[in-house]
């Protein structure tokens, strides 16, 4: 029987930087990856995910339940089905959150801490000691870690007419949407280098590939943790043939299956409610009511307004126009192919400009829909401002179907059921509408589409939002780590799954609250942190940077 130090379930964002921490400190560690190989030209390019998005193998799609306070509607959540999870797939915005929001998590955790700090001060230097920034470099950013972070290969006419026409309604241009101030309009920054993603598979994986203390197995796809009085000790997982196989390792395993399946394994695994447990014929082994609650994710509204001329994308990732674009780049390393097919973005409050960003927008220049819903808008010359709302207060659950393994779980995320949610968001719609009108973008647009101009009244505001959110991909808060005595908290402060022993959960589930951003990189920082405190318990508030100097 082949015996590991650690193992790892699920190859993501997270999973992949957990994995290769352990690997580097002369661990012996099994990867199993559910998904597929991240090589392939469609995951390299930064336009591909929007290939991806209506319908690929490297995708899993999650349906939710008629969703009521939607009118029943049922959308997806798709997420990564390959090495490198979400980061191979995504479109690659490179973003933190704000400090606000880790020392809230701190704030939460208190009580139990032990000296484990989830404060700005603690996690920065994971970000820092992850990033390899081209640009940017100063207390925040840091020039020489793996992960490649770069402005946009390209940036479309669009995305910064955009820029312009915000900055003419008072929106300050900000160059670090990570720096000191959230709030302003600006270029994103993508996980990138002149366009090649650098996924958690390529940053943190790929440099191991030849090591022989890593065992990556793609295509597996664990079904349960073997759990031996209260301890876990093992995973029972099936290869790309069916087969079933069971790993075992002394010391801690690590679920980082993303915060739509982590929640699954936990209960398959007899940890969660033990009453839903139970209805399932599963027996329990921790009874944590906490597991598959408090789902979280950024809703995202579009805004779409057609052009007057040929701008934008429209057309571009088709037929012969592809193969030219495609063609351009071989030949001259240059052109659209290297957009992801958003640059530009802001953070703004509308209703007090100086308090902390509510909504996040993301400028598309393209008519750009979820999948249940591209019919809504006849595809021509358009652009597409989304607008998403930070810190939402809707909170959904995931549970189990059955206790088949291959079944996907029940999703709710209960997009914008919160009322607050919901205001922001009209708030939100009302502010950026006005980019439509202003500016040069506003010189450009021949007609607003969505939603209908004659009618901006709360409810028809409302009726558009119910009809066109989607999720931002940013599943997130299902096994959270919570303070001692808190009924609902699945993990502690150092991400063990409290009441088993040698098992601990490092992905997005893991969020006390969500991020206000993107949320590949905060995942990839929890990774760095399991990873930093099962290496060094005693060190566990220490920084990632004062490790590798060490
Ligand atoms: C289309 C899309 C666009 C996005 N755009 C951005 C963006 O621009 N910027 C940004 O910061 N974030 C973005 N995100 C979000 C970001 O990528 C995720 O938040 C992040 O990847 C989550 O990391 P994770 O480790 O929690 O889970 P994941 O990265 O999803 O990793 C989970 C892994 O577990 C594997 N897995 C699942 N089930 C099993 C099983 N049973 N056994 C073994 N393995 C399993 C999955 O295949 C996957 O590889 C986007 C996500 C998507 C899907």
């Amino acid at each position: 029987m082949t015996e590991y130090d650690h193992i790892v379930i699920g190859g993501g964002a997270a999973g992949c930087v957990a994995a290769a921490r352990l690997v580097e400190a002369g661990r012996r560690v099994l990867l199993l990856e559910a998904g597929h190989s991240h090589h392939h030209p469609l995951l390299d390019m930064p336009p591909g995910i929007f290939k991806m998005i209506n319908g690929s193998k490297f995708m899993r799609y999650h349906r939710t339940t008629p969703q009521e306070h939607l009118n029943g509607r049922v959308h997806e959540i798709s997420q990564g089905n390959v090495l490198g999870g979400g980061t191979s797939v995504n479109a690659q915005v490179y973003m933190r959150g704000r400090p606000s929001d880790y020392n809230e998590w701190d704030s939460l955790l208190r009580g139990n801490n032990a000296g484990v700090r989830w404060d700005w001060e603690h996690v920065l230097p994971h970000f820092r000691g992850m990033e390899g920034n081209n640009r940017l470099y100063d207390e925040r950013h840091n020039s020489d870690g793996p992960l490649l972070v770069s402005d946009p290969g390209y940036i479309d006419n669009v995305s910064r007419w955009f820029v312009q026409s915000m900055q003419s309604l008072g929106v300050p241009f900000t160059h670090d949407f990570n720096g000191p101030a959230q709030r302003g309009v600006g270029f994103y920054q993508f996980m990138n280098r002149q366009g090649k993603r650098s996924s958690a598979a390529y940053a943190f994986i790929e440099p191991l590939r030849a090591n022989p203390r890593l065992t990556l197995k793609l295509n597996a796809a664990v079904s349960r943790i073997v759990i031996e009085n209260d301890r876990a000790t093992g995973v029972v997982y099936r290869d790309g043939s069916n087969a079933e196989h069971t790993a075992h390792a002394s010391g801690d395993i690590i679920l980082s299956s993303g915060a739509l399946v982590s929640p699954k394994l936990l209960m398959l695994s007899g940890i969660g409610a033990a009453d839903e447990l139970r209805t399932h014929g599963i027996t329990v082994t921790a009874d944590l009511p906490g597991v598959g609650q408090n789902l979280m994710d950024h809703p995202e509204v579009p805004l779409i307004a057609t052009f007057n001329g040929p701008f934008g994308y429209h057309g571009h990732g088709d037929g012969w126009r592809m193969i030219q674009h495609g063609m351009h780049f071989k030949l001259f390393g240059g052109g659209k192919i290297l957009s992801a097919g958003v640059e530009a973005g802001a953070f703004v409050n509308p209703l007090d400009p100086e308090a902390d960003p509510s909504i996040q927008a993301f400028c598309v220049p393209d008519i750009y829909l979820d999948r249940d819903v591209l019919d809504a808008v006849e595809k021509t010359h358009g652009v597409t401002i989304t607008t998403v709302v930070t810190k939402p207060k809707s909170r959904g659950y995931v549970k189990l179907r059955s206790a088949d393994a291959a079944e996907m779980p029940i999703v709710s995320p209960n997009l914008l059921k919160h009322p607050d949610d919901m205001a922001t968001m009209i708030a939100g719609q009302r502010f950026f509408l006005r980019a439509f009108e202003s500016g040069p973008l506003g010189d450009r647009v021949a007609r607003i589409v969505k939603p209908d101009p004659a009618d901006l009244s709360d409810e028809a505001l409302a009726t558009h939002c119910k009809r066109l959110v989607k999720t931002n991909y940013h599943p997130a808060g299902t096994a959270r780590m919570g303070a001692d005595g808190d009924p609902m908290a699945v993990l502690d402060a150092q991400l063990r799954v409290r009441g088993i022993a040698n098992l601990r959960v490092a992905d997005m589930s893991a969020c006390p609250n969500i991020n206000a951003g993107n949320t590949a990189a905060p995942a990839m920082m929890i990774g760095d942190r399991c990873a930093s405190f099962i290496l060094d318990p005693a060190l566990a508030s220490q920084r990632r940077e004062d490790l590798r100097v060490a």
